[in-house]
């Protein structure tokens, strides 16, 4: 069935809101709703909102199996990422000035690594496999007894692969070594205990899992020992670690969206799992299509891929009014620019310069993502013939 409706294939740079966490949001917002200052704890208007906010964190917590108290407020992962590594390097610097990480992290990690380097810290990133698997081995080779924090993410925001962060929890807290997790792209699609798991901080993200932009959250294990020095310093919100007036509506609405992700996690993960199936079936029909990144490892809601002789660049700008695709990161897609996620898989030439990231959810019919596949291998086929010539 044709239809012109455009067809949204990048959840992986941001999902819509879930339509009952709009609902909620919408209480916390004009004057009949709860909008005070929730630190303006001298009247009922700004105990309301305190009690709001409370409540969420909770909720929160409970579905990471955390508590309530280990849990501060951000703009979002790229916030969250920035205050565990520059709030572990400041104030552990006098411990060791080294960090390990991965050559595949978001820029977010990458960037704040880089950063670090200017001020002296010593920064190690581990390479991934051909299929963007990052060995553990690897990781505990690169530690030394500089090493203050690793710093690894829970799955890739371009191939959707997973990185076994429970193993190397374990071995990290043996060590003595500060352990963070930038789990943007996992938080909701699956399950975290961090009851279980022994991270020490863990960044997520609203707006990955149908939740409001603007918002999210970092863990923090214990506050006593992993003293983190703030990024912004204020009035003192959040244990003084994250100053600034908390926007009620946007912590309702994660909370909200997070315990609906948390509920339909079995069906989301079923339904993306089955669209990928589709759409890598029509995908098969093209002469030289490689998927990038290990498939039996990966969230099923990305899809990776990569078709000879059609770059990504041609491709997205021939679907750019019907289909929203992404290629390398869609955070840097404003300077078109290899993926450094693929580069460091080792992945060159045609393929590299090829590779679009296709990613769906929870609002994805089946009837787009067969549509999407057709015009794929039109376009592809189109391209292709029109290089020849
Ligand atoms: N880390 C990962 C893995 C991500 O996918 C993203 C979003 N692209 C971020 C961090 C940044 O998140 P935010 O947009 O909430 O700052």
């Amino acid at each position: 069935m044709a239809s012109n409706k455009k067809i949204y294939l990048d959840y992986a740079a941001t999902t819509p809101i879930a339509e009952e966490a709009i609902a909620l949001m919408l209480k916390y917002l004009g004057i009949n709703g709860i909008f005070a200052n929730s630190a303006s704890l001298q009247h009922d208007f700004g105990e309301q909102a305190y009690e709001a906010i409370e409540q969420a964190r909770s909720e929160i917590a409970n579905l990471l199996n955390a508590k309530a108290n280990q849990l501060i407020f951000t703009s979002g992962a790229t916030e969250s990422n920035n205050l565990a590594i520059k709030g572990i390097a400041f104030s552990q610097q006098k411990r060791g000035k080294h960090i390990v990480t991965s050559a595949t992290e978001h820029k977010s990690v990458l960037d704040t690594c880089n950063y670090l380097e200017t001020v002296g810290f010593k920064v190690s990133y581990v390479r991934p496999n051909a299929e963007g698997m990052i060995d553990l081995a690897a990781v505990l080779n690169a530690l030394t007894d500089e090493t203050i924090l690793v710093s690894l993410m829970h799955v890739n925001n371009e191939t959707g692969v997973m990185q076994n962060i429970e193993t190397l929890a374990q071995t990290l807290q043996e060590r003595e070594i500060f352990f963070h997790v930038d789990a943007a792209q996992s938080v909701g699609k699956l399950p975290i205990d961090l009851n279980q798991t022994p991270i020490d901080l863990l960044s997520l993200s609203a707006h990955k899992f149908y939740g409001p932009k603007g918002i999210g959250c970092l863990y923090i294990r214990n506050r006593k020992k992993t003293l983190l020095t703030p990024l912004l310093h204020g009035g003192g919100q959040e244990y003084g670690l994250r100053s600034g007036t908390l926007p009620t509506h946007q912590i309702v609405g994660m909370a909200k969206a997070f315990k609906i992700a948390h509920e339909r996690m079995p069906t989301d993960t079923a339904h993306c799992h089955h669209l990928q199936q589709l759409l890598m079936q029509q995908l098969q029909q093209i002469d030289g299509v490689q998927f990038n990144g290990d498939l039996q490892n990966k969230l099923p809601n990305i899809l990776n891929v990569s078709f000879k002789h059609v770059t990504s660049d041609s491709l997205m700008l021939a679907l750019k009014h019907e289909i929203a695709l992404a290629s390398g990161s869609a955070c840097n897609s404003g300077a078109i620019e290899a993926s450094h996620v693929l580069r460091a898989m080792g992945i060159e030439g045609d393929r590299l310069y090829g590779a679009v990231r296709i990613s769906f959810g929870r609002y994805t019919t089946e009837a787009e993502i067969i549509r999407a596949g057709e015009r794929i291998v039109e376009e592809v086929t189109r391209l292709r013939q029109l290089a020849l010539e």
